[in-house]
């Protein structure tokens, strides 16, 4: 499992995939990365550390990922990751929360103002359809808006592509909504894993063969085809 990478294209940053002990909502229908995690708190920051050690601060930009949320990371770690934002003048660090942690924003932020790391919050919201994202996809938001979600503090998005229903408009609405409302948005392909929910041949073509295009340039559009697209995970 590669667990560091550098993004050179787009918003360039080093990104790092630390292990928490797993995401605490785990009820989303086509997800199947939380399992990506330990109980042992002592085995993920020994981990963790070894990964973030290799963070050279080149870029003054980190992403973390931890296939879940910040709060599912032990403190040790974020005790280190603080430090590593300050040694190596880590300016921004983009990391992500699902809602049901939103109050948890607040005191992160403001834990690495005091080292002078402004932190970007990622979201996982996948469509701003409400009811496909709660009715089929499970995410636990709730039927809120777009701007209901930035208001709480988050600063990007997840949005998921290829599945049954949608289709290059509904895809389309769904990055331009994000793009209204966020500073960047970050696309996935479905892709086959142990869920039952699978990629739709017909909106996998439509996404490649027509969002794509419309937003492979856009430097606030990261476009992931496979999972392993930033260069971490496996
Ligand atoms: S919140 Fe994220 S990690 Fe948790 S089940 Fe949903 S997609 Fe998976």
């Amino acid at each position: 499992m590669n667990r560091y990478s550098i993004i050179t294209d787009k918003n360039p940053r080093e990104i790092v995939l630390l292990r928490g002990s797993g995401c605490r909502w785990r009820r989303c229908t086509f997800c199947d990365y939380h399992t990506d995690s330990s109980p042992d708190e002592a085995a993920n920051f020994a981990l963790n550390r070894t990964v973030l050690e290799q963070i050279t601060g080149e870029y003054g930009r980190l992403e973390v990922i931890n296939s879940g949320s910040f709060v599912d990371l032990d403190g040790c770690t974020v005790d280190l990751l603080t430090q590593i934002c300050q040694r190596r003048s880590i300016h921004t660090l983009h990391i992500e929360c699902h809602w049901m942690h939103r109050d948890a924003l607040a005191p992160f932020r403001e834990r690495f103002a005091a080292v002078g790391t402004d932190v970007i919050f990622k979201i996982g919201v996948e469509t701003f359809d409400a009811d496909f994202r709660e009715r089929i996809l499970r995410k636990g938001i709730g039927r809120i808006s777009a701007a209901e979600i930035a208001a709480a503090g988050f600063g990007e998005v997840n949005l998921l592509c290829g599945l049954a229903g949608q289709t290059a408009a509904s895809m389309t609405a769904d990055i331009e909504c994000g793009l209204a409302h966020f500073s960047r948005v970050c696309v996935n392909l479905m892709v086959e894993n142990t869920t039952p929910i699978k990629p739709d041949p017909e909106a996998v073509r439509a996404f490649l063969e027509e969002v794509v295009p419309r937003y492979k340039d856009d430097l606030r559009v990261d476009i992931l085809v496979e999972n392993t697209d930033f260069g971490v995970g496996e």
